[in-house]
């Protein structure tokens, strides 16, 4: 015997990444991310752990997407004061993105309590919504960031508890999925055996801007990849920027304003860098940019600093100017700046998040927008169901904001290519080094259908056998 796994998070889901190795009598968590979907169910997920906080040793994280740290604080406020292992660049990241989750706990709390306090004022009963309680506060994502180790690409180190002899070691891999992602090779040892587990993180895409691509990954006795795409494939990257610039200068010339809604973390830093390259190409008008979120701002400075993640392009643009900042490029803080873009009567461009416009400063561009045929509405990621982002992506007649309805005249389109997951070609191909030594593939961070169609389409390449764990399943990994 030498490894034992149990998934605990993203099992049959996209959402909440977390599993548990043990070997040799050492636990360790693979990520600790946070459950995202209905609050109440939510709540109940995220509180609840693999195991208690004394008996983990050590915690490896793939990357800094809130889908995989976001419950490390949870995981802290808990009692976890063990070391939290991940590469400089999520370190980094992890600082401002915990931060904002609590404070975005903590807003979410406020709003529960006072709901109910106006419905006791109005004598209504019961119907209070409980818990009143945050999942964790900014305090508890401060004492977490202390707590991370930095590991370096290819670099193996025993764990916190192992010894070279008996227990844990990790070497992570570049994943090409965001800054600082990595996939992370476990080696277990026990009684004089090593056991080879590969755990993908999340798989990225080459030609992605700004990020390297994802590296061949090393051999394994054993898989656990993610399959959100495992169903699908994507447009190719190449013509994204071309298609930008076409939908930028159509809207210029009627004289409109362009909102992108986008995830604060990679796609705002993505579209900033092509935007630049365009202007500075004369491929579109140099009219003002404005990336309107404070995460976002403060996350664009753990890019600038983290060279050793660029990629060829970005590092030759650096070497001609600032990629991420030029004359026209604005960063806006208060909401006072935010507010006042509703006043501008020249064509803007505004980056704003939420990605899927379901929360922050993009519902007021939002509202400002839709209703006027000359702005373009330019989606940048995948839109959810039931999100006001889908909605818009169906072009639904009328859409409700802040709880009003409004008529959508703006044009609508989306650069969908800029996915940061490899589609089921890509993870067919990523994995394929590791196949000649694999003994069984289990798949991840995938929704049912998407799960199906990958181990149908593993087990026919590579005649490999393919288990699609559901929360709490445990296996020996012998
Ligand atoms: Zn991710």
């Amino acid at each position: 015997m030498a490894i034992r796994v149990q998934f605990w998070g993203a099992a049959r889901t996209v959402t909440g990444s977390s599993h548990h190795l043990e070997c040799a009598g050492r636990n360790i968590l693979l990520d600790c991310g946070l459950f995202q979907g209905r609050r109440r169910e939510a709540r109940e997920i995220n509180m609840n752990f693999a195991l208690p906080p004394e008996e983990v040793s050590a915690i490896v994280l793939s990357h800094a997407h809130i889908d995989h740290s976001g419950n490390l604080p949870g995981f802290v406020r808990e009692g976890y004061r063990g070391p939290i292992y991940a590469t400089p660049a999520t370190i980094d990241l992890c600082d401002p993105m915990l931060k904002d989750s609590a404070h975005v706990q903590e807003s979410e709390v406020e709003f529960i309590r006072k709901r109910a306090r106006r419905k006791l004022s109005i004598g209504r009963d019961g119907a209070i919504d409980q818990p009143v309680d945050p999942l964790y506060s900014t305090e508890d994502a401060a004492a977490t960031i202390g707590l991370f180790r930095p590991m370096q690409l290819h670099e193996r180190q025993a764990l916190n508890g192992s010894t070279a002899t008996e227990g844990f070691a990790v070497t992570p891999y570049g994943a090409g999925h965001m800054l600082g992602s990595t996939c992370v090779l476990m080696e277990g040892t026990e009684n004089g055996k090593t056991t080879r587990v590969l755990f993908s993180g999340d798989v990225g895409r080459a030609s992605l801007p700004i990020i390297k691509d994802p590296e061949s990954a090393p051999a394994a006795d054993y898989l656990i990849m993610e399959s959100t795409y495992g169903n699908r494939l994507h447009q190719p990257i190449g013509p994204v920027k071309n298609k930008l610039a076409a939908l930028i200068k159509r809207t210029v010339q009627r004289g409109g304003h362009i909102v992108m809604p986008a995830f604060a973390v990679g796609r705002s830093q993505q579209v900033v860098m092509m935007l630049h390259e365009l202007i500075r190409e004369k491929k579109i008008p140099e009219l003002p940019v404005y990336l309107d979120s404070p995460l976002a701002t403060s996350v664009t400075q753990v890019f600038e600093k983290h060279t050793e993640e660029w990629d060829a392009e970005l590092a030759a643009l650096a070497q001609q100017t600032t990629p991420f900042a030029w004359k026209h490029m604005i960063y806006t803080q208060t909401v006072q700046e935010s507010k006042a873009l509703n006043q501008m009567h020249v064509p803007f461009i505004v980056i704003s998040a939420s990605g899927m416009c379901e929360a922050g400063r993009v519902l007021h561009h939002l509202r400002n927008s839709i209703s006027d045929p000359r702005n373009l509405i330019l989606l940048t990621g995948y839109q959810a169901e039931n999100t006001l982002g889908r909605r818009l992506e169906r072009r639904e007649p009328e859409v409700r904001i802040f709880g009003e309805w409004m008529r959508l005249r703006a044009e609508v389109d989306s650069i969908g290519e800029l996915s940061g997951h490899a589609d089921q070609k890509e993870l067919l191909d990523w994995m394929e080094p590791v196949t000649k030594t694999l003994k069984k593939v289990f798949l991840v961070h995938g929704e049912p259908e998407a799960q199906q169609e990958l181990k149908a389409e593993i087990e026919k390449r590579y005649r490999l056998p393919v288990e699609i764990p559901a929360r709490g399943d445990q296996y020996v990994l012998e």
